[in-house]
């Protein structure tokens, strides 16, 4: 089998390798742009390694659809711009004005939270004669990077009388668009207000937005013309809640193989602290994939594996490159494929599956795969 071929040919072991499905991501993208109006565009975060998918691959396989990529470092830029990606990128966040000069170098479109960082950006900007666009992001409740609303009006009518920029987009960011409990209404009111406040004055904006995923299943205003999904483009949920409002596809696979198989007797261990303990005689087969592949330690006790249309348990702790699975009374072979996230014969483990039984979100699981496992794309 090819797959097989590939993996192996990485040597183990990172025997692990995800197969990435471009073309889920393209109609999971469908999928949220039907929550919006017609002309609302589309800002797709490709940050994180796109969210473990594989930066390149991802960005290749969106940009024809989207008016942005969103990523969140000068690394990120680098690469896209490298392989001479058309669609102009966003860098969200902010920066280091070390890492200025670059990325005004490249054309990329800044994010800026501060009368300060527009000044920074608009020196830096003139200094090497370019016009810089930005978008600048007001905090009305997530608490992190913003100009906060008290100040927002003040300080974006200083931000447009500098040289060196121009102010393409006014944004800010949900911390909870899953929830009902009309916070993320209060915070799309306090959006307008600064918005109606700077038209007064004759700013306007020709980008404006706030959506992640969950943002842009639940809020949908001629306010806003711009979502920026990450999570769900992936086929993951923010929160489960969603579930039932929209329809998308996990677009990541992650595999590996067999290292060797055994039978051991009752009474023996298996793995390091010795917590699993055979209570009967047991087929044990090591599989190439630990956490340094970024599989969650804090799952083991839990956690299910797919071979061959059955979900089965690990035996013992998730060591760094490897996890023993209880196959039990079957009889696998060293060499064949295990799932460790994704579906296969009916049956599936999800990465939200793999979050919960880990204590954490689906976010940490796919962003915490290795760079070093392979990504594979499949047509
Ligand atoms: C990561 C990020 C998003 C995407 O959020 P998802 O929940 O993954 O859809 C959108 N906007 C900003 C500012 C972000 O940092």
């Amino acid at each position: 089998m090819p797959l097989s071929t590939l993996s192996r040919s990485t040597g183990t072991p990172h025997g692990a390798w995800a197969e990435i499905r471009l073309d889920r991501m393209v109609e999971n993208l469908r999928v949220l742009k039907s929550f919006q109006s017609a002309q609302t565009r589309v800002m797709a975060i490709v940050k994180a390694n796109a969210y473990g998918h594989g930066l390149l691959e991802a960005a290749r396989a969106l940009s024809p659809h989207v008016d942005y990529l969103g990523v969140s470092s000068p690394r990120e830029v680098r690469v896209l711009k490298e392989h001479k990606l058309e669609t102009p990128i966003f860098l969200l966040g902010r920066l280091f004005p070390e890492d200025l000069p670059s990325v005004i170098l490249d054309g990329v479109t800044l994010s800026v939270s501060s009368y300060e960082e527009a000044c920074a950006v608009s020196e830096a900007s003139l200094a090497r004669g370019r016009k810089t666009l930005i978008h600048v992001k007001i905090d009305t409740g997530m608490g992190r990077l913003g100009i906060p609303f008290g100040l927002a009006v003040k300080s974006i009518e200083k931000i447009a009388s500098l040289g060196g920029i121009e102010m393409e987009g006014l944004y800010t960011h949900f911390p909870s668009a899953e929830r009902e409990d009309g916070f993320t209404e209060s915070q799309v009111w306090d959006f307008t207000i600064i918005l109606r406040a700077l038209e007064k004055k004759g700013i306007t904006f020709a980008l404006r937005h706030a959506a992640n995923s969950a943002g842009a299943l639940k809020i949908r205003t001629p306010i806003f013309n711009m979502i920026r999904p990450g999570l769900m483009l992936y086929g993951l949920y923010p929160d489960d809640s969603l579930r039932a409002t929209a329809q998308v596809l996990p677009a990541l696979t992650l595999k590996s193989r067999i290292l060797q198989v055994k039978r051991i007797p009752a009474g023996h261990s298996v793995g390091y602290g010795r917590s699993f303990m055979a209570e009967k005689p047991c087929t044990v087969g090591t599989v190439a994939c630990g956490y340094s592949h970024g599989y969650p330690f804090a799952a083991a006790s839990q956690a299910r594996v797919l071979y061959q249309g059955q979900r089965l348990a690990l035996a013992g702790r998730v060591s760094m490159d490897y996890l023993a699975v209880n196959f039990g009374d079957l009889r696998p072979q060293a060499g064949e494929e295990v799932t460790l996230i994704g579906e296969e014969g009916g049956v599936s483990v999800s990465a939200s599956e793999l979050a919960s039984w880990s204590g954490t979100i689906p976010y940490e699981i796919v962003t915490g795969l290795s760079a070093f496992i392979p990504r594979i794309v499949i047509p």
